[in-house]
């Protein structure tokens, strides 16, 4: 758990589907900061909890599943913290940063099991196509990886609020992913570099 500015952040895991070549858990640039951020252990659902509590969420502007790793590797800690910030502080905007393949991990749609819970979906789209984005990302899940980021994205819409793309900084063909982004009718965010 981390705060950056008004916001709070959950890293669940350490664990991701991915291994895109700007991670920080990538090489030399996992040390400093990003190592404070490596988890030990997976905390449990009332250890988040308790450590929300502990560093004032009811206060914060937001509450952010995010990593490290990739929170929908353990969907079922996800929607319970959620589902229990929801009850404790109502209204609390809650956002889920993801690689977007929680329903090719889970195999299944998992969309509507953030129905109520996720506010927003920050989905990271990192390439204009299957071939780039296994290049970038190194999917264990090959270059279907993909699709199915599209796949989840799309369907998220009917489900949370706001679902926008994001592409990191330099690392993607923009104007591609942009149009992309526009077929999709989803708004595509740069971020930049960790
Ligand atoms: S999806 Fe995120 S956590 Fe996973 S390897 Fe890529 S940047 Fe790192």
């Amino acid at each position: 758990m981390y705060r950056v500015g008004k916001n709070l952040y959950i890293n669940l895991t350490n664990r991701c589907s991915n291994r895109c070549a700007f991670c920080v858990r990538e090489g030399q640039s996992a040390v400093g900061e990003a190592e404070s951020l490596w988890l030990d252990r997976e905390p449990q659902e009332e250890e988040v909890l308790a450590a929300l509590r502990r560093m004032g969420a009811a206060d914060c502007g937001e509450i952010v599943f995010c990593g490290f790793g990739e929170p929908t590797e353990r969907l079922d800690a996800l929607t319970g913290v959620a589902r229990q910030i929801k009850s404790e502080w109502p209204g609390m905007r809650v956002r889920l940063n993801t690689n977007g393949q929680g329903s090719l991990i889970a195999g299944r749609d998992i969309t509507p099991e953030f129905n109520g819970l996720i506010d927003c979906a920050s989905v990271s789209l990192n390439a204009a196509n299957a071939r780039d984005y296994a290049r970038v990302c190194r999917p264990e899940h090959g270059e279907g990886a993909f699709d199915a980021v599209l796949d989840f994205a799309a369907k998220a819409k009917a489900h949370i609020p706001e679902v926008v793309l994001s592409i990191v900084e330099g690392e993607a063909d923009a104007p591609a992913c942009e149009n992309l982004a526009r077929r999709l009718g989803l708004p595509l965010r740069v971020r930049g570099k960790m």
